[in-house]
């Protein structure tokens, strides 16, 4: 890599992972989740809903083909419930909260589904960072945009490990915690981070995750995706000390990155005040498998403010894009016959991240090989 290897005794390295670095594992890329959802659960009656609302308000027939993307589906629908007004008498300010849920609830579904064997290469990345370089954990911190728990099972993996073990740190408390040789301890209940933990900043929430707005707290469902199962499945009520009697209805926290703000949940303000200390601190930030999106206008936010310096010094920028062997900055058009649409979207990618950050280093090698091969990457 032209800018050299790490120097770990200055340096704090950020790992950034978009749904790019999810898709290797069995994954989907967010344009398909509705796709997706249609073809697998046709009956459920919560995919019915949303494919009613297209029908009415899209005039889209869900013939597979041609569907809205999640997000454009979304962002109407969350500046609908923020201005308190009605889509249409019949998708009024209720209905569409209850269609909120349910678009989640598809989105939800369908990673459940597509990641319940991953190929592991999450677990072969955190692997190979760890073993290569055993006492640098204190100089790594890992920030996601994934609902999914790939990169969370894999960091988990760390603190099982007998003498040398790392906790995960998601950097907010979570009501069913207890300390680590608590005698309550089952396979329901969450660590508290020892000392020795590396943060896992999920900006978007995730699916492990679920939120009571009723005493404002969080249940962590360890190592399984509680959305699905506990909310969507069996509708659990919140079992805390403050709500246990009554019927609390849980919510899950997954914030997709539409222009509204839907930050507000304190759980994840508390997060992306994390997630901006950790950045600023930064001296290396590699985004793997992330476009750098035009809708992702709150993250654009988060980078342009956390990594300016005052010194002049920025932060080294590194893209771990799909893998594109054919990719060539300097290609023109009459070199790019073949390859045409995989090099524009590289291209499109690359070109972004110079727009917003100048110098930076591109590397469309794909998460697998970056997972495996760190060595020549970092
Ligand atoms: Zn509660």
């Amino acid at each position: 890599m032209n800018d050299g290897v790490i120097n770990w005794d200055e340096e704090k390295v950020v790992f950034f992972f978009g749904a790019g670095a999810s898709k290797p594992e069995g994954g989907i890329i967010t344009n398909q989740l509705l796709e997706e959802s249609f073809r697998q659960f046709p009956r459920n009656n919560k995919v019915k809903m949303v494919k009613e609302y297209l029908s009415d308000i899209y005039h889209n027939n869900c013939e597979i083909s041609n569907l809205p993307t999640f997000e454009e589906v979304l962002g109407p629908i969350d500046i609908a419930l923020q201005k308190q007004e009605n889509m249409s008498p019949k998708w009024d300010v209720k209905k569409l909260s209850s269609l909120r849920d349910n678009l989640i609830y598809c989105i939800c579904s369908v990673l459940y589904e597509k990641l319940q064997n991953p190929r592991g290469y999450h677990h072969d990345f955190v692997d190979n960072l760890l073993t290569m370089y055993p006492g640098r954990w204190n100089k790594c911190s890992f920030i996601s945009l994934n609902y999914d728990i790939l990169l969370d099972n894999a960091l988990t993996k760390l603190g099982d490990r007998g003498a040398s073990n790392i906790d995960l740190n998601y950097g907010i408390r979570f009501r069913n915690e207890k300390h680590r040789r608590s005698r309550h301890q089952n396979d329901d209940t969450w660590s508290v981070p020892r000392v020795k933990n590396v943060p896992l900043l999920k900006l978007h929430g995730s699916l492990n995750w679920i939120y009571c707005p009723t005493c404002n707290s969080i249940k962590i469902t360890p190592k399984r995706k509680g959305i699905v199962d506990d909310i969507f499945k069996d509708s659990e009520p919140c079992d805390s000390p403050f709500c246990k009697d009554g019927a609390s209805e849980q919510k899950p926290i997954v914030v997709p990155p539409t222009f509204t703000k839907a930050y507000e949940n304190p759980f994840l303000v508390s997060i992306w005040l994390q997630a901006e200390k950790v950045l600023q601190n930064a001296t290396r930030i590699y985004f793997i498998g992330y476009s750098m999106p035009e809708a992702d206008i709150h993250i654009q936010y988060l980078l342009k403010r956390s990594l300016f310096r005052q010194n002049g010094i920025h932060p080294k920028i590194i893209i771990i894009d799909k893998k594109n062997e054919h990719y060539s900055e300097n290609d023109n058009d009459e070199n790019m016959d073949e390859n045409v649409q995989e090099n524009m979207a590289s291209k499109g990618v690359h070109d972004r991240y110079k727009r917003l950050f100048g110098d930076v280093k591109y590397c469309p090698i794909g998460f697998e090989e970056f997972a495996g091969n760190l060595e020549q990457y970092l």
